[in-house]
């Protein structure tokens, strides 16, 4: 009975980091490698607190759920979380001294730590429940092979065998309920994070909505008169100036245009609409276009992709995308559009580019208000295209790698 005891403490010891992490660290830290470090610190501080109290039995043999702090903090944290909470633990069990028991400890790690770190990267690209079932597997296997060595380095006996049975069931059934637990937890923060912006696009649509039209009349007013004036026998230096003139003013409205556009989902307007024929269409607009940049768009069309959605949207969004293709790549080159029905019921869109690309931050901004690196750029092409797909309930993916170019992946809800 004691022991159970002493693995329901154990237990809480593990779930302390986890509860401290999403109360007080995910809201106040912004940046994610810090986030990460101050969670490896956790799960090492739940690592050593699981060594100390472990389960004694038989002569100085030793169990503890340590497997599963080391196990969550590399599966969630990386490789580095995890080679540092691997040397915690071997460290931690040398200060005990060199017995047997400790080359357990090492042989384990040993054999188990490659398999997590190798599993760890498919595990991070996995939905929830690939992960609950990665996160079981690596911790069974963890437990047998504890068991395997156990039992070549100090024989098989039925007493311990009973001890480490009750170990693994724990094990397995604890990183089960733990992996669940935070990918709940994680999901409603998610929830938390997308419901915050979209008050905030709601904000920001209302009041655009108000001033633009505002902003729009004396403008339009200015174009008309700077077109008036703009007579064939004026100097070339005034033409120029005319011709700048008016070329800001439609850069102007074309921000205003895009602001417009954010936060109204298309509820009106709706229809069945073939995505390969919206394709065609958006290519065409934006021919002349990527011509000027000596940039040729290929395109890969399977027909009758049929979606819900609305076509003025989606043009758009598709023409954002579109255009940041051909501006990644100065000296022109290539941009590949396909459209696809997958398996699971989704049609694919792939609009992929062989420009300067983005890094990881980049990627990760990518979509928030005002972010460009352009030297014209308003920074709203992105965000209104993932409002847009994301109002037709689909998802919107981009992968990108510095100076090789980036892909965009769109999937959109197939209907019949
Ligand atoms: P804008 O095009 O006005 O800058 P966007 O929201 O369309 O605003 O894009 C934001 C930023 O994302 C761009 O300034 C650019 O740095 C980056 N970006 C977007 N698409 C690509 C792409 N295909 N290749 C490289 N960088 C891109
Ligand atoms: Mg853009």
């Amino acid at each position: 009975m004691s022991i159970i005891k002493d693995f329901l403490f154990q237990l809480t010891l593990v779930v302390i980091p986890i509860f401290i992490y999403y109360t007080f660290i995910t809201e106040k830290v912004k940046s994610q490698k810090n986030k990460n470090i101050i969670m490896t610190i956790l799960w090492g501080i739940s690592i050593i607190f699981c060594m100390s109290f472990p389960v004694n039995f038989g002569d100085n043999s030793r169990l503890e759920l340590r497997i599963i702090p080391l196990l969550l903090g590399t599966l969630y944290g990386g490789f580095w979380p995890g080679i540092f909470l691997s040397v915690i633990i071997i460290l931690f069990r040398l200060s005990f001294g060199i017995s047997i028991g400790f080359y357990n400890t090492v042989l384990v790690l040993l054999t188990s730590l490659p398999f997590i770190l190798f599993f760890q990267r498919s595990f991070s690209l996995s939905k929830k429940d690939k992960r609950v079932k990665i996160a079981v597997g690596l911790s069974l296997f963890y437990c047998l092979s504890g068991l395997t060595i156990f039992c070549i380095l100090r024989g098989f006996s039925y007493d311990f065998f009973k001890i480490q049975m009750v170990h693994l069931f724990l094990a397995v059934v604890v990183t089960w309920l733990f992996t669940i637990l935070i990918e709940k937890i994680r999901e409603i923060h998610q929830l938390r994070l997308e419901v915050q912006n979209t008050e905030k696009l709601r904000v920001i649509s209302e009041l655009t909505s108000v001033f633009a039209h505002e902003i729009r009349n004396p403008m339009q007013v200015t174009r008309g008169f700077l077109q008036l004036l703009n007579e064939p026998d004026l100097p070339k230096v005034k033409k120029e100036y005319i011709k700048i003139s008016i070329d800001e003013l439609d850069r102007a409205n074309e921000i205003i245009e895009d602001f417009l556009s954010v936060g109204k989902p298309s509820i009106n307007n709706i229809a069945k609409i073939e995505v390969g024929y919206q394709i065609e269409r958006v290519v065409n607009i934006i021919r002349s276009y990527s011509l000027n940049h000596n940039v040729e768009i290929r395109t890969d069309i399977q027909d009758n992709c049929w979606i819900f959605a609305n076509p003025q949207k989606l043009n758009q969004s598709l023409i954002n995308i579109l255009k940041n293709a051909v501006e990644s790549m100065p000296t022109g080159g290539r941009v590949w559009v396909s459209c696809t029905a997958t398996d699971d019921g989704f049609i694919k869109i792939i609009i992929k580019d062989q420009g300067i690309g983005m890094t990881k931050k980049q990627i990760d901004r990518l979509g928030s208000p005002f972010y460009s690196l352009k030297e014209k750029g308003t920074g709203l092409g992105m965000m209104v295209s993932f409002q847009i797909i994301h109002s037709f309930k689909g998802k919107i993916k981009v992968n990108s790698e510095k100076d090789k170019g980036t892909e965009v992946i769109i999937l959109l809800p197939q209907i019949n």
